[in-house]
């Protein structure tokens, strides 16, 4: 029951991701808050580190990026990812797209992953998912047959994320891996 949740990669943070990786694999869909943004709606820019290394990635062979995205429909976090998006665009180079989920689309639903691989048009095994949460978007990549990278979430859990109880089943997710796998991720 824990494969699903299984990453194919994992690293402390967004820019220690590999850049060889996208040698291969030209594509990227990433979730976005924690992974590569902090949950703040108060904060307007992008870490340094994070645009140096979308940089990186495009230099070794990344060519388009794709944020997937929970915003259960509410106008301020679609236009939050559509602001995120435009930002990395102009300050890489990269092609960035975002698709926003509603409720009824969340991840780890496979609706968001199918249209990603579709907007991407390449074939699965070419897209990295990068994501902060197991049961969101590893569980989705996977199921998917997406290559995908785990990272530790930036900063803390936000209020929402507790209430939702997605902080428990991701903090499930990770004492099953380290149960019947013996892995641990720092958590
Ligand atoms: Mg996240």
């Amino acid at each position: 029951m824990f494969k699903t949740l299984l990453p194919d990669g994992y690293y402390r943070n967004f820019a220690e991701i590999p850049s060889q990786l996208f040698k291969n694999k030209h594509y990227m869909v990433s979730d976005l808050d924690q992974t590569v943004i902090l949950k703040n709606y108060k904060v307007h820019s992008l870490s340094v580190e994070a645009v140096n290394s979308l940089k990186t990635y495009k230099e070794a062979g990344l060519k388009h990026l794709v944020f997937l995205t929970n915003t259960n429909a509410r106008e301020l976090k679609k236009r939050r990812a559509e602001y995120f998006a435009k930002l990395i665009a102009a300050q890489t180079g990269l092609q960035v797209d975002c698709i926003c989920l509603n409720y009824r689309e969340r991840k780890p639903k496979n609706i968001g992953f199918q249209r990603a691989i579709s907007l991407l048009g390449c074939i699965p095994d070419q897209i990295v998912m990068v994501g902060d949460q197991l049961v969101a978007d590893i569980k989705g990549g996977n199921r998917n047959n997406l290559f995908t990278v785990l990272v530790d979430n930036l900063g803390r859990y936000h209020w929402q994320s507790w209430i939702s109880g997605r902080v428990i089943r991701n903090k499930l997710a990770f004492l099953g891996l380290r149960l019947r796998f013996g892995l641990d991720y720092s958590k």
